[in-house]
């Protein structure tokens, strides 16, 4: 028993590595964003990889790690998805093993504590009894058992510490699954995490045999913006337009910044005559609000969003949706920007 709490009790590897990375990141001065995580994972997993190759003759050069250094690693050695999947893993592995040390010590103290009543129950039946052999070997098996409880405390001083970590572990990895998913700018679901939300999607409508929609919001002249105002003031124009989209972003839609001043929007369940109306408040909304810089206080007009819009059709994958979706953004450029189009016609409201 006590061989299997003990192995039970040791951490698990991906628990070890994940911890060892941290530390190795720290001396190392690493910032710890979810991508350099997931690299240092990859790192102290196996130092004899190329990319531990890399690693090492960069630390050994004295070279900052910095964020462009890191995404140019990634490139070129991540195995794409991975990781994400391993972090989940990790986490279940986390709480089994979690499960059996609490299994074990709960069925250790159970005997134990039958043992007790059982030598209760003996020395009951012995009292009276002149019998100074038995008496020393009852007091033999005493020490015994207070032996047995003091190794439950031990346990279960170690199951608390245990606990405590796997505690400070998880909600580590669930932020850097959440980082992992999130566009850093605008708090917007990125990319990947669009593409996962609109595969799912599309096999779902399949499946049920439902609606979806899906919108494509592209800031107008945001070039010009930027060559006017500087980056970091298009920067909060791009948090504000996401801030503005995000507001109908709940689940089970998704609000995503699909690329540079790209946006998009996924309405499961919807159609596209219920989207429609909500781009529509939204571009309203966007092309009303002066913004004002917010280091000078300086006028800088209105911004205006094109979208385009399409509803799914039958056996339509991600890829052919988009595509419709990006055709309706296109004409509205076309059409003069500060609108919206639809792919397909858009029936008149039901009288
Ligand atoms: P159009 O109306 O046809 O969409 O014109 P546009 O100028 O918006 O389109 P274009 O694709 O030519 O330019 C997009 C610009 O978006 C280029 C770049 O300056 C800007 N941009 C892309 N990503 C970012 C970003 O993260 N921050 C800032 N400030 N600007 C960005
Ligand atoms: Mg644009
Ligand atoms: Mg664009």
């Amino acid at each position: 028993m006590s061989a299997d709490v003990e192995t039970s009790l040791r951490a698990p590897q991906a628990y070890e590595l994940a911890r060892t990375a941290l530390a190795a990141m720290e001396t190392h001065k690493v910032w710890p964003t979810a991508l350099n995580f997931e690299l240092w994972v990859h790192y102290v997993a196996a130092k004899d990889s190329p990319l531990g190759a890399e690693i090492d003759q960069m630390l050994e050069a004295n070279e900052p790690f910095t964020d462009a250094v890191g995404e140019t690693l990634a490139a070129k050695f991540l195995p794409k998805q991975k990781l994400s999947s391993e972090i989940l893993d990790t986490g279940d592995a986390l709480s089994k093993e979690l499960d059996s040390v609490t299994r074990a010590i709960v069925s250790a103290r159970e005997s134990s504590e039958a043992y007790d009543q059982e030598l209760a129950n003996a020395s009951e039946s012995l009292a009276g009894e002149d019998t100074g052999k038995i008496k020393s070997m009852v007091e033999t098996l005493t020490q015994a058992t207070q032996r047995v409880r003091q190794e439950n405390q031990t346990l279960e001083s170690q199951l608390a510490d245990t606990t405590a970590e796997v505690g400070r572990l998880r909600e580590h990895l669930e932020q850097t699954r959440r980082e992992a998913m999130t566009d850093g700018l605008t708090g917007l679901a990125n990319r990947k995490s669009f593409d996962e939300a609109l595969e799912h999607a599309c096999q779902q409508a399949e499946a049920e045999g439902g609606t979806l929609s899906l919108a494509v919001l592209d800031i107008d002249h945001f070039k010009a913006f930027n060559d006017t105002w500087g980056h970091q003031t298009g920067d909060q124009v791009l948090r504000y337009v996401a801030s503005v989209i995000g507001r109908f972003g709940d689940a089970p839609r998704t609000a995503a910044r699909y690329g540079g001043e790209e946006f998009a929007l996924i309405f499961p369940g919807e159609t596209a005559r219920a989207a429609l109306a909500m781009l529509e408040d939204i571009r309203l909304e966007v092309a009303s609000r002066v913004l004002k810089r917010r280091s000078t206080n300086e006028d800088l007009g209105a911004v205006t969003l094109s979208a385009g819009l399409a509803e799914r059709h039958a056996g339509e994958g991600p890829a052919a949706l988009i595509e419709r979706a990006d055709a309706a953004l296109y004409a509205s450029k076309r059409g003069g920007r500060n609108r919206t189009s639809a792919a397909d016609p858009i029936a008149a409201e039901a009288a």
